[in-house]
């Protein structure tokens, strides 16, 4: 088989864990091609966001002293992870190329104090930058043949959207294959970095939180791999959060669509542009956890099984929301209202979760996330001076939303009044709710002190503490970033 394996922050959060990773990729090597993808130690992509804060700050100590912690976190990972000393010397001139150029960044920046988009990837990809030489140490400390490359050098091509940029498909998958192919069939297994590409004119780009996800499908979909295996610290997608629901369980089989939907409700972490590349060629995704190998964990296809019983998989939980409402007499009968207030938001740079309207069509709800409520809000209210205009704005900002994901819900009659009959006999007030019409899920919004209540009540509605008796639930149920 050709199998492409991410393994998130946790995986390779010190040179143990690394070591680790090395064991798992020479065993499944064994008879398979294999490509290797890996993010950035632990959680480095938070402190480089926050080293670029400081920069902008000006805060020369802050930074330096960053420096000097990120410098003897990989010094000890490396020491740990290889111990061939010609390894090392190769891994550590590596990591000395990106030191250096993370130092001339952030030095850089902070001496100005000001950082553009462009130099805040460039510091931003360091993180795996810095990982993966380590990963490909261990590797050929195992014994193995690997390369190390960059995603930029193993062709990812993207557009030039510094923070959140997407691959260049077509010229991608056409580079990647002449990259991994010629690798593959020497018996070489590549280590890529994830979380990153290059533009046409080689400037590196990043895909955005969560983005090594994405590396390891458009990989896989470039090279026709068999399956994509995504490594972390849990056992799988499951029913809901195991912090929230103890009796949460793993699920062994879900759709694209319905993966999708729990990515963007985060039930993992995933990044949400994760499954397209994937779907479209129909590669499995199968989640793993590194710690418990040999448990099957989550498939992702496109014709999963259906429960018996259970149309609704997942319950997630989105804490840190606010709805806005806007009313006003002006909206009814106006074509354009809709479009212009989400233009209004939109233009603000505040991203939607939820919508809904009414049919008297004199108020619409939306949920956005809580920190960016206010930007929207002000945006609101400063269009409702114009002619024509809004009439109120109206906030909640102590509210979470629950989502309720399945597949089979689609043309399944009865499934809302179940959960909201779950939720109300639970004496819980549901302010808001939406449904796609794609019928995957049923969204709602209820006061934060009620929410995880909520979500319990739905999970117990829907028997999914009973879902696959044969799997125990997470055994490490920390989510990744
Ligand atoms: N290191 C990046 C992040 O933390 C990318 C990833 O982990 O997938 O967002
Ligand atoms: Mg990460």
């Amino acid at each position: 088989m050709k199998i492409v394996m991410k393994f998130g922050g946790t995986s390779v959060a010190d040179g143990k864990r690394i070591r680790n990773v090395a064991r798992l990729a020479k065993r499944f090597s064994q008879g398979n091609e294999l490509v290797v993808v890996c993010s950035a130690m632990d959680d480095l992509t938070d402190h480089l966001i926050a080293l670029t804060e400081d920069a902008k700050a000006g805060s020369e100590k802050a930074v330096e002293e960053r420096l000097v912690a990120i410098r003897q976190d990989h010094a000890s990972a490396l020491k740990e992870a290889v111990r061939s000393p010609e390894v090392a010397a190769k891994v550590k001139k590596k990591l000395a190329e990106t030191f250096d150029q993370l130092e001339k960044l952030a030095l850089g920046s902070t001496i100005l104090r000001e950082l553009t988009p462009r130099s805040r990837d460039g510091i931003l990809s360091c993180g795996e930058r810095l990982s993966n030489p380590i990963v490909w140490g261990a590797l050929l400390d195992q014994g193995m043949d690997s390369v190390y490359m960059t995603g930029g050098e193993c062709g990812i091509m993207t557009d030039d959207k510094f923070g959140d940029a997407a691959p260049l498909m077509e010229v991608t998958s056409y580079q990647v294959k002449e990259t991994l192919g010629p690798l593959l069939a020497a018996g070489k297994t590549p280590v890529v970095t994830g979380y990153i590409g290059a533009t046409q004119a080689g400037e590196i780009t990043t895909f955005g939180r969560g983005g090594s996800d994405l590396t390891a499908t458009v990989i896989a979909s470039s090279i026709g791999a068999d399956e994509v295996w995504i490594w972390s610290d849990v056992d799988g997608l499951m029913t809901a959060d195991p912090k929230t629901v103890p009796e949460a369980r793993v699920l062994s089989e879900v759709s694209y669509a319905e993966a999708g939907e729990m990515a963007v409700f985060g039930a993992k972490a995933l990044h949400p542009r994760t499954l397209e590349p994937v779907a479209e060629k129909d590669i499995p995704v199968r989640f793993k956890n590194t710690f418990k190998p040999e448990f099957p964990g989550t498939v992702v296809k496109s014709d999963p099984k259906a429960y018996a019983r259970n149309i609704v998989k997942s319950v997630a939980l989105v804490k840190n929301v606010a709805i806005i409402t806007l009313t006003g007499a002006s909206m009814v009968g106006r074509p354009g209202s809709a479009a212009r207030i989400f233009d209004i938001v939109a233009k603000s740079g505040t991203n939607i979760l939820m919508i809904s309207q009414s049919v008297s069509e004199s108020n619409i709800s939306m949920v956005v996330n809580r920190p960016a409520m206010q930007r929207a809000v002000n945006a609101l209210e400063l269009s409702m001076m114009g002619p024509g205009g809004l009439r109120h704005v109206n906030y909640e900002d102590d509210v979470s939303a629950v989502a309720v994901v399945g597949g089979g819900m689609r043309g399944a009659k009865g499934i809302a009044a179940k959960v909201f009959g779950a939720v109300a006999s639970n004496g819980i007030n549901v302010r808001m709710i939406a449904q796609g019409s794609s019928e995957q899920n049923i969204s709602f919004v209820v006061h934060e002190s009620d929410a995880k209540d909520a979500v319990r009540a739905v999970h117990k509605a829907f028997h999914l503490d009973r879902l696959n008796s044969g799997q125990r639930r997470a055994a490490h149920p920390r989510t990744e970033e």
